[in-house]
């Protein structure tokens, strides 16, 4: 079952407010299940339910019975795709579900996950990714060279996504295991990956050998669950037993749970995802990640003092460090805002007057913390400064005395080729433009950054086994030639997941587009600015 139908909204207001500045976006959540006896499909649904944070765009479920996969997919929320008839019809003894934040231009219901797509010995393959590989173009260059492969399944139906690239070379050769197929060619896949894929028979989850995402393994009472963050796995009354290791691959089916490596680990896991990405109560490499943000407010205290009356978050995803750096500096924490939280994704479209709210629409000032009061203003990263330019001058109309910015990650300056689609490198506030010259751009009294090193020892990770690339340039995944990845995005500031055009040796100019796959810190509210919001001060 294949399926896309009418979209209905779920009564939330949209925040799509601005189309000509989708912001950046991409995100990813997996998620699989392996447990006979029970709703795999219900299962797998509150697994996606609490790893929407990681993909708003797409949803789908992939189930299989044992003699064949079904799957359904559409766009919108969870909620929004799925309902009790679409989840009852998906049955079986195991799930791979997917959420998907895609890139714009490529939101599109033929990209959304899992991918479908044809065994060499008639099986069928059902696969979801979170990450970004950095060699599509080879990737296709391998599908073409395989006799048919790219002819038929989910490229040929338009889907433009390297995640399609890596079904279609799971077909593999007759007589040879999926299983056998995968672990040949993983380590050819090169970028960040972690996938979740199922034959009818086997459930399996593989994450790259730097580990740049997370990937959790779970047990249930009668099975075994695999997620993006732990936080699906207490969601589904799943405990955790460990995370997949970078470079291992783990097969779940009656024979039990078998794991293997491909490849050699060389751990560079995201930093980002402890300062922004992950959700708090997830914890990462033996790390909370809540513990690391409340730790970063304290450095960020520590490091960059202030005379002030208030410290407040924007909220939610300010809200550890600012707790972290009331507590440091002895003053009060305060809510200075109020989120809106239903204000999500939906079909609806506002009107010219909620438009012109910008976020307003989405947060609300506390005018009695504020007023009158010199505050502190936590956030956990600058992209672009419309989304704090917004911010501050909402905190000096409520009558804030003056505005501290303070920022819980160092100056993002480089894209990011692993599956977060900030902005293009032009559009960073930070690259060209110093402390000074942005917290005059954003209108802030001032404006502080933590130290790379303080945020580094708030994850109480070894540096050398993070990846810092976009706030330092350094990239720990070798990036290969610039046409094989765009590599001229550096130089041009174009789009970090800008389609690959590939010349095929018939002349026919196919395009693989990066799944992208984790959200840009400012995603959601670089569509609620106004063009005031956009405009320096
Ligand atoms: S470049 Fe930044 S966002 Fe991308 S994987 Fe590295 S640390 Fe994470």
């Amino acid at each position: 079952m294949i399926s896309a139908r009418t979209r209905r909204g779920d009564g939330r207001l949209t925040a799509a407010l601005d189309p000509q500045d989708a912001g950046p976006q991409d995100e990813c959540g997996v998620f699989g299940v392996w447990a006979p006896g029970e709703d795999v499909a219900k299962l797998t649904y509150y697994g996606l339910y609490a790893l929407q944070h990681r993909g708003q765009e797409s949803a789908g479920i992939a189930a299989s019975d044992g003699k064949r996969i079904a799957v359904y997919k559409d766009m919108g929320l969870v909620s929004q795709v799925f309902d009790e008839p679409t989840l009852s019809a998906l049955t079986g003894h195991m799930a791979v579900g997917h959420c998907r934040y895609s890139t714009t231009g490529v939101n599109k219901w033929a990209n959304a996950q899992p991918t479908l797509g044809a065994t060499a010995d008639d099986g069928t393959v059902a696969l979801a990714h979170n990450g970004n590989l950095v060699n599509s173009a080879e990737l296709l260059r391998m599908v073409e060279s395989t006799d048919g492969a790219h002819t038929r399944g989910e490229i040929k139906q338009g889907n433009t996504t390297d995640t399609a690239l890596v079904t279609a070379l799971l077909h593999g050769e007759p007589g040879i295991s999926v299983e056998a197929t995968a672990l040949e060619l993983l380590p050819k896949v090169r970028g960040a990956y972690c996938f979740v894929f199922m034959t009818e028979h086997t459930l399996y989850a593989a994450r790259d050998p730097h580990g740049v995402r997370p990937l959790v393994l779970g047990r249930l009472e009668r099975g075994w669950v695999v997620a993006s963050e732990q936080a699906a796995l207490a969601t589904v009354g799943a405990s955790f037993i460990r995370e997949v290791e970078p470079g291992e691959m783990i097969a779940i089916d009656e024979d039990g749970i078998r794991s293997t490596r491909f490849a050699e680990e060389q751990p560079a896991g995201c930093v980002f995802e402890y300062v922004y990405l992950a959700r708090p109560d997830a914890a990462i490499n033996g790390r909370s990640v809540y513990e690391s943000r409340v730790e970063m407010g304290r450095r960020l205290a520590q490091e960059h003092p202030v005379e002030a009356d208030v410290v407040i978050p924007v909220p939610e995803s300010g809200t550890p460090a600012a707790v972290g750096y009331a507590e440091a500096s002895g003053l009060p924490f305060r809510q200075g805002f109020v989120k809106n939280a239903y204000v999500g994704r939906t079909f609806i479209q506002p009107s010219q007057t909620l438009r012109q709210l910008g976020i307003r629409l989405k947060l609300n000032v506390q005018p009695s913390v504020v007023a009158g009061r010199r505050v502190v203003v936590v956030d956990d990263s600058i992209v672009r400064g419309n989304t704090q330019r917004a911010i501050v001058r909402m905190l000096k109309e409520a009558g804030a005395a003056e505005v501290h910015v303070k920022i819980s990650s160092p100056p993002v300056k480089w894209p990011c080729f692993y599956g977060i689609d900030f902005a293009t490198r032009a559009e960073l506030i930070a690259n060209g433009a110093g402390v000074a010259e942005i917290a005059s751009s954003i209108g802030a009294d001032s404006l502080a950054y933590i130290s790379e090193e303080g945020m580094i020892a708030a994850t109480e990770q070894p540096r050398e086994r993070l990846c810092t690339a976009c706030f330092t340039g350094r990239y720990p995944i070798e990036l290969v030639d610039e046409k094989e990845r765009g590599k001229a995005v550096l130089e041009t500031g174009a789009p970090t997941t800008a389609a690959t055009p590939v010349v095929g040796e018939d002349g026919i100019v196919t395009t693989v587009t990066s799944t992208g796959c984790e959200p840009g810190p400012d995603a959601e509210d670089e569509k609620l600015l106004t063009e005031t919001d956009r405009t320096p001060l």
